[in-house]
């Protein structure tokens, strides 16, 4: 047992539930939802609780809003919808890929402070605090500006013990180069949940990767550059290899963003028709395919609940 920060005050790890472990409330990019709100979708807020209520209605218990400053974190917003649909709502601080050239050279430990500030004190003036630390490389591997924010997420972690979890481009890899700097800094990697792991299906490199002591993150559903079916065949053989309670299945769904209409990742009529199940999906379609390649009851029922709150707790 173990007592983290949600949203709406302390949350006592026992009381997570089924919890989906990377997901986005609203996205968007730092200071819009405060500067410019007409940019996010009309009634966004609606969206957002009726998203949040139907998760609710479908027994999700818990959701880690994965939305650092540079994604458009706004914690008022997010406490609100917590407030109003009783689902726990984790939030986290640290960076994602947009670093801005004028914070070159802030040094890791200047970057630890604000971190840490926001776990003990709160976020942007609030007394809101994160209860995850989150860093993030893509397809270049990791940038030197990304390397400085790694290890100040390494600090930060040292001096509040809240885990990390890392956006990361598996197809190449890229993890490999984020733990060894996380070693570097004396990280302890049962600490650290490596995410977007289900974008491959390599499952030595997977294997790898939790053999380092990490958690896998499987929480692009129903994603696109890989067949959910494909995904979930992947996670049915992390399973069998006897690592069920290490890993995390999620979406890495928003619930709301930016009105644009020529956006790339689609309208948002094209959105709910690739997932008119929102944060139900793992629960509605992931779960049956794994009943479906003869995955216990007792196991699948566990997906959600024994990897998020062992993370937490750090075992
Ligand atoms: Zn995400």
């Amino acid at each position: 047992m173990a007592t983290i920060n949600s949203v709406l005050g302390p949350l006592d790890t026992a009381n997570l539930g089924f919890t989906l472990m990377h997901e986005h409330i609203l996205v968007a990019s730092a200071g819009v939802p405060q500067d410019y709100p007409e940019l996010l979708e009309s009634k966004y807020m609606d969206r957002i609780v009726d998203g949040l209520n139907k998760a609710k209605g479908g027994g999700i218990n818990t959701v880690v809003d994965a939305t650092t400053i540079d994604l458009g974190r706004d914690v008022n917003i997010v406490a609100e919808a917590s407030r109003r649909t009783g689902v726990n709502i984790i939030a986290c601080t640290g960076w994602w890929l947009d670093i801005p050239r004028f914070l070159i050279g802030v040094s890791p430990d200047q970057f630890a402070q604000v971190f840490i500030r926001d776990i003990k004190k709160g976020i942007a003036g609030t007394d809101i605090k994160a209860g995850l630390l989150k860093g993030a490389s893509d397809m270049a591997g990791v940038t030197p500006a990304e390397g400085v924010i790694l290890r100040a997420l390494a600090r930060a972690h040292h001096q509040t013990n809240v885990p990390i979890m890392l956006h990361s481009y598996s197809p190449g890899q890229v993890g490999r180069q984020q733990l060894a700097i996380l070693k570097e800094e004396g990280v302890d990697l049962k600490r650290v949940k490596m995410d977007h792991s289900n974008d491959t299906t390599d499952v030595e490199y997977l294997t790898w990767i939790l053999e380092q002591g990490c958690y896998l993150g499987l929480d692009r559903y129903p994603g696109q550059t890989t067949s959910s079916q494909a995904r979930t065949k992947t996670m049915k053989a992390l399973i069998d290899a006897g690592y069920k309670d290490r890993l995390c299945p999620s979406h890495d769904w928003s619930l709301a963003r930016v009105e644009a209409e020529g956006s790339p990742l689609g309208s948002q009529e094209e959105r709910e028709e690739r997932n008119p199940h929102g944060y139900l999906y793992v629960k509605n379609v992931v779960f049956a395919q794994l009943r479906e390649m003869g995955v216990s009851e007792e196991i699948v029922n566990s997906l959600c609940v024994n990897g998020p709150r062992n993370f937490f707790e750090g075992v």
